[in-house]
């Protein structure tokens, strides 16, 4: 079993719904069990002209490989309805596989960590939730990369469950 972490990501649709809904199902994967959750999280979107997004990051125990954990991820993303209109454009549900145990992936349809995760605080604040003394690959502490990413325009949501 490895662990990894999901980030999660939403601003259509009521995206407190959908990832209120994409955590139950990535609990629901086969060979997977959800761990842990972070807060959650609403950022200012990057990329053009769009609504805020809710962000969230799940911590998740698994046997599945890394490209059908992708494979997963991608099927929920496609059951919300996910259409790719735009680079960097509004989304019901974005799923990106932050992190896979201690492995580095390069692959054409999966990198590993994920590549702008040490640069994202809609990232880092919530991995900081569930782990903080989080280490990655690169042996690079995420301590270390909160020091070096401000909070921004995040902000942490009230927990109303
Ligand atoms: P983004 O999340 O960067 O806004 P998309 O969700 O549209 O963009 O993903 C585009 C492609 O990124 C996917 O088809 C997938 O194959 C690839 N990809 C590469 N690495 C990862 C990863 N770590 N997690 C999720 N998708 C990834
Ligand atoms: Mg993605």
């Amino acid at each position: 079993m490895v662990l990894a972490y999901i980030g999660l990501g939403s601003n259509l649709e009521n995206p407190l719904d959908q990832v209120e809904r994409a955590f139950q199902e990535l609990g629901s994967l086969a060979d997977t069990s959800l761990l842990a959750r972070s807060a959650l999280y609403q950022s200012r979107a990057i990329g053009p002209e769009q609504p805020d997004y809710i962000n969230a990051v799940a911590q998740l125990e698994t046997s599945l490989a890394p490209l059908d954990l992708l494979d997963a991820l991608q099927s929920i993303e496609q059951a919300h309805r996910r259409v790719r209109l735009q680079h960097w454009g509004p989304r019901t549900l974005d799923l990106d596989l932050l992190l896979y145990g201690n492995d580095t992936i390069q692959h054409p349809r999966l990198n590993v960590p994920h590549p702008y995760l040490t640069q994202r605080s809609f990232v880092l604040y919530p991995l900081a939730d569930i782990d903080p003394n989080l280490q990655l690959p690169s042996s690079q502490s995420l301590q270390t990369l909160l020091s070096q990413c401000p909070f921004d325009g995040l902000v942490r949501l009230p927990d109303t469950r």
